[in-house]
C-alpha cells in the first residue's frame, strides 16, 4: 500500500489492480490513506472546499430510463415537471451564488435531446443571466449538436457536466435507452468546443467494486476539472428505491473520495448527492479529500442549507473559496 500512495504523490497513474487495492484496504488503514490524501489535496488544493448551488432549470418528462434518476420516463416518483424554469428563478438562484460568493450556480436540465429553438431559449436566459449576476455557470444538458454546443460557449456557459455514472460494463443494467460510448463521444465534443468539464458518477447502483475502479479510470481518461461523486439516494418511485445500500458505510464512502484524489490529483473532487446521508459526522475526513460540495440540495432531493454548509466547512477547519466569474 505505501507504493501505491508514493506513486499517488508522485501522480503516476494507479492501474486497476492498484485502485482495487485501495477500494479494498482494511477499515483500520483507513486513516493512512486519509492522511496522503489530505497531503495531495493540500499540495494542489490548498485548504479550500467550493460550494456550489444547483437550479433545476427543466424538471421531469425525460424520454430515457436511467434507474437512479426521479426524471426519468419510468420514474413514478413525486417530483414537479415543467419544461423550462422561470427566468427570475434561475436570477434568483444566481444572485445569491454571487452574493453568498459561492464557487458556482450549476444549472441542470432533464431531457438528452433539445430542439434549437431549446437551445436557443436557455441560451438567452444564461447571456442574461451572465449580466445581472455574473457567476460562473455549469450547466447538465443531455447529448448537444456541435452547433447547440458553441451557441450555450458563446452565450457564457462555463462548464458542462455530463457523467459517465459507472463503468461502461455495468452501464446498461441502468440505463438501456443510450450508451456510455454516447456519453463519452458527447463529452470529447464539449471538451473539443472548449468547455470546462465535469464529470462523475453514482455509487450504489448495484455496482461492484471493480466497477467503480473502472469508472474512475476512465473519468481520469477524460481529465476533467471537476469529479463529482454521488452516493445514491433511492428515491421513492424510481426503479432502484429498493436498492440495498447498507455496503455505502462511512469507511467505504471515504475510500471511494480518497481514490478519486489519488487517481485525479488536480481536479476537484465533489462528494455531492448523499453525503448528508452516508458521511454525517465525518465530514473532516472527507474534506481530506474533497474539495467541492453542493450546498441547498440537489436536483430532486434536499439538502443542507448554504449557512449551514458553510459552517460544516469552517467548522471542519477548512475555508470556503470564492471563485472569479
Ligand atoms: S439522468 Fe438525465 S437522461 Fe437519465 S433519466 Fe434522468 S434526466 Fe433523463
Amino acid at each position: 500500500m505505501s507504493d501505491i500512495l508514493q506513486k499517488s504523490f508522485e501522480t503516476e497513474h494507479l492501474s486497476h489492480e492498484e485502485a482495487m487495492a485501495v477500494l479494498n484496504l482494511p477499515d483500520e488503514e483507513l486513516p493512512v490513506l486519509l492522511d496522503i490524501a489530505y497531503a495531495i489535496r493540500k499540495k494542489h488544493k490548498g485548504n479550500t472546499v467550493g460550494i456550489q448551488i444547483l437550479t433545476n432549470a427543466r424538471s421531469g418528462n425525460c424520454s430515457q430510463n436511467c434507474a437512479y434518476c426521479a426524471q426519468s420516463r419510468d420514474s413514478e416518483a413525486d417530483i414537479d415537471k415543467y419544461r423550462l424554469v422561470e427566468y427570475d428563478k434561475l436570477l434568483h438562484d444566481g444572485l445569491l451564488a454571487r452574493d453568498k460568493n459561492l464557487s458556482r450556480h450549476c444549472i441542470g436540465l432533464s431531457g438528452i435531446r433539445f430542439s434549437d429553438r431549446e437551445i436557443n431559449e436557455f441560451a438567452g436566459y444564461v447571456e442574461s443571466l451572465k449580466k445581472e449576476a455574473g457567476t460562473h455557470i455549469c450547466c447538465s444538458i443531455g447529448f448537444l449538436t456541435e452547433t447547440q454546443a458553441q451557441r450555450l460557449k458563446d452565450a457564457g456557459v462555463n462548464r458542462i457536466n455530463h457523467n459517465l455514472n459507472t463503468s461502461r460494463r455495468f452501464y446498461s443494467q441502468i440505463c438501456s435507452t443510450h450508451t456510455y460510448d454516447q456519453r463519452i463521444a458527447n463529452i470529447k465534443m464539449l471538451q473539443h468546443t472548449g468547455f470546462e468539464i465535469c464529470c462523475g458518477g453514482i455509487v450504489g447502483l448495484g455496482e461492484s467494486r471493480a466497477d467503480v475502479a473502472d469508472m474512475l479510470i476512465d473519468i481520469r481518461e477524460i481529465n476533467p476539472q471537476s469529479v463529482p461523486v454521488n452516493f445514491l439516494i433511492p428515491l421513492k418511485g424510481t426503479a432502484l428505491a429498493g436498492a440495498d445500500v447498507s455496503h455505502l458505510s462511512p469507511e467505504y464512502c471515504l475510500k471511494i473520495l480518497c481514490l478519486a484524489r489519488l487517481m485525479m490529483p488536480k481536479s476537484d473532487i465533489r462528494c455531492a448527492a448523499g453525503r448528508e446521508i452516508y458521511l454525517k459526522g465525518r465530514e473532516q475526513q472527507m474534506f481530506c479529500a474533497v474539495d467541492s460540495i453542493f450546498a441547498s440540495g440537489y436536483l430532486t432531493a434536499g439538502g443542507q442549507s448554504i449557512e449551514d454548509t458553510v459552517k460544516l466547512v469552517t467548522d471542519a477547519g477548512f475555508q470556503y473559496r470564492i471563485e472569479p466569474a
